[in-house]
């Protein structure tokens, strides 16, 4: 077996066909005549821009306009009028077009490889599949035509580039295997749009399988089987059926309102970490991001995004979710999420010390910058602010001020932000809970961290497996808090949603429809199950449940308990 990265979810079960590369080696000459040159670009230009405008509108039918996107991206970078002009003056140097396209694309690949961005980075990704579809149609080769492969075929290939998967016939495809890519590659995204499950990064794969080859592709797992027994094949095939099945079950909700069985309307949005994310999003369905953890975009890399980098990086999510929603809540680091650049300093116990808006409000300057990007990106769509880590309302009056002082900056600059800026409170410490009533006088609107809430409420650190029977947000006390917060939220008039992962817990949406929640947060991939949750229930019977349920006294009875109404 081999393992990946489960990109694309789904089981393929086919035979490999190995894509290779065409053979795109020309003999770089430097004494051609510029005009002859010229043409042959011009002319591979041409072809260059109707196919991908054949492409585009190909993928638009088949995998949406996200995924169209990308194509009309590699369109207006062949446009670009810097990268047009370093081609046509490497010609006029006496370079032939080959070694003119492929010199400036690499300048551009280098560039972007050397950003330690992994939005930047996909754009090198970009780069490199133009310079190949240019070469080959400057030298006129042609490569595997992917548009007829044979039926059951799991393409195995280095890596999938936009152009290969817009030529892919989805019909025959069952899998996909490469040796590059990751979750958020435009592959992957790719993949996930034409719904044909994809394992990503598995070394040497080119070389591990066979043409022909029998392999079963289990893109929930990243797992790869190869030559299956006739058992194993057979138990996929069931797996199979059942995933599609319940894929088709969930399909029925793509589209639809999220409403309870009585019609009461909840709003459904989901968590992202990156804006790429929020393409996800819009897959599935998304009615609006109810968090967006920015401390992904300042992991993993030397040194901090700079203002300009952030305000790029929320007006992107913005502008892919379309004046929809989005929860942008501000860094939010220690605890289990460390960034070694910020020398936060090792501490004994790291979820009670120096984290998130404590951390955020000693360094102001640096905080102030995040502000600044949010508040000149909420220009462009309906972005609100959300404030980790809360344990009272001086911490939020604080951040309100600095916005306040940023607000000014911007005014007096003439930079246009969203007056009407919402600013909401994560509500995921028991202090911050307890005092709900004083916290929504200053709020927009509540959201509530079950992950952070469950662990302090119950005094457990999640890494400690002594105790890690005790981390249940059913736990009485967790339950108590949900439903005071709630209740305190709506007396106040303020939205409450939640965006712990117990959001999508299908055992606790009776309990958070009877209580009232007005937004669940989810990962994407769930958003159409807790959609479907939220509709099996009417309000009530849903206060039937909690009427028994938050009369029990311990976490074992309300989950049995629950278990009992869910299996009606
Ligand atoms: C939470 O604590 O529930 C939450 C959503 O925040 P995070 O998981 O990022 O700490
Ligand atoms: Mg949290």
């Amino acid at each position: 077996m081999y393992h990946g990265i489960g990109a694309s979810k789904g089981y393929g079960i086919g035979r490999v066909t190995i894509y290779r590369d065409a053979d795109l080696r020309y003999t770089p000459r430097s004494d051609c005549d510029a005009q002859t040159e010229k043409m042959r670009l011009n002319d591979a230009l041409k072809l260059f821009f109707e196919r991908n405008e054949r492409l585009s509108e190909r993928v638009r039918e088949t995998a949406g306009e996200s995924a169209a996107e990308i194509i009309l991206g590699h369109m207006m970078m062949m446009k670009d009028p810097y990268m047009c002009s370093e081609i046509e003056k490497r010609i006029d140097a006496g370079q032939c077009a080959e070694a003119a396209v492929e010199a400036v694309c690499d300048l551009f690949i280098a560039m972007f490889s050397a950003v330690d961005d992994e939005m930047t980075k996909q754009r090198a990704t970009d780069v490199r599949d133009i310079k190949s579809e240019m070469l080959a149609l400057l030298l006129g080769v042609h490569t595997v035509d992917l548009s007829d492969l044979p039926k059951d075929t799991v393409l195995v290939a280095k890596e999938l580039t936009p152009s290969m998967t817009a030529c892919i016939d989805r019909k025959n495809v069952v899998g996909f295997i490469t040796e590059v890519g990751s979750k958020t590659s435009h592959a992957a995204i790719l993949a996930r749009a034409m719904e044909i499950p994809a394992v990503l990064s598995v070394e040497n794969a080119t070389e591990k399988f066979k043409n022909n080859q029998l392999v079963i592709v289990d893109g929930i797992h990243g797992e790869i089987l190869t030559d299956p027994e006739k058992g194993t094949v057979a138990a996929y095939v069931r797996l199979r059926m059942d995933f599609e099945k319940e894929r088709a079950a969930l399909e029925k909700f793509m589209g639809l309102e999220t409403l309870t069985k009585d019609g009461e309307k909840v709003q459904l949005f989901a968590n992202i970490g990156t804006p790429e994310d929020a393409s996800q999003v819009i897959a599935y369905d998304g009615e609006g991001v109810g968090l967006f953890r920015t401390e992904f975009l300042f992991m993993d890399r030397s040194t901090m995004p700079d203002e300009n980098e952030q305000f790029e990086a929320y007006k992107k999510a913005l502008l892919i979710m379309k004046n929809k929603t989005v929860i942008i809540r501000t860094l939010d680091i220690g605890g289990d999420k460390e960034i070694p650049y910020l020398g936060l300093k090792k501490e004994e116990n790291p979820f009670l010390g120096f984290r998130a808006v404590r951390y955020c409000l000693k360094n102001s300057e640096m905080y102030k910058t995040q502000l600044r990007a949010l508040l000149r990106a909420s220009a462009y769509g309906d972005l609100q602010i959300m404030i980790p880590l809360v344990t009272g309302v001086d911490e939020v009056r604080q951040v309100k001020t600095l916005i306040r002082e940023i607000q000014a900056e911007l005014d007096e600059k003439v930079i246009a932000y969203n007056k009407d800026l919402k600013i909401g409170v994560m509500i995921e410490t028991p202090s911050a809970a307890i005092l709900a009533d004083v916290l929504a006088k200053e709020a927009d609107f509540f959201s509530i961290g079950t992950n952070d809430l469950t662990g302090y409420t119950m005094a457990v650190d999640r890494g400690n497996a002594d105790v890690a029977y005790l981390y249940s947000a059913f736990s009485p006390a967790v339950l108590r808090m949900i439903r005071h917060i709630i209740s305190e939220g709506k007396k106040a008039g303020i939205p409450v949603g939640m965006c712990g992962e117990a959001a999508a817990d299908p055992l606790l949406i009776p309990l958070l429809i009877s209580f009232g929640l007005d937004e669940y947060s989810v990962n994407p991939t769930s958003l159409l199950a807790t959609r479907r949750e939220i509709s099996r229930w009417s309000k009530q019977e849903a206060d039937k449940i909690a009427e028994s349920v938050m009369a029990l006294e311990t976490e074992k009875q309300i989950v049995s308990e629950l278990s009992r109404y869910i299996h009606l």
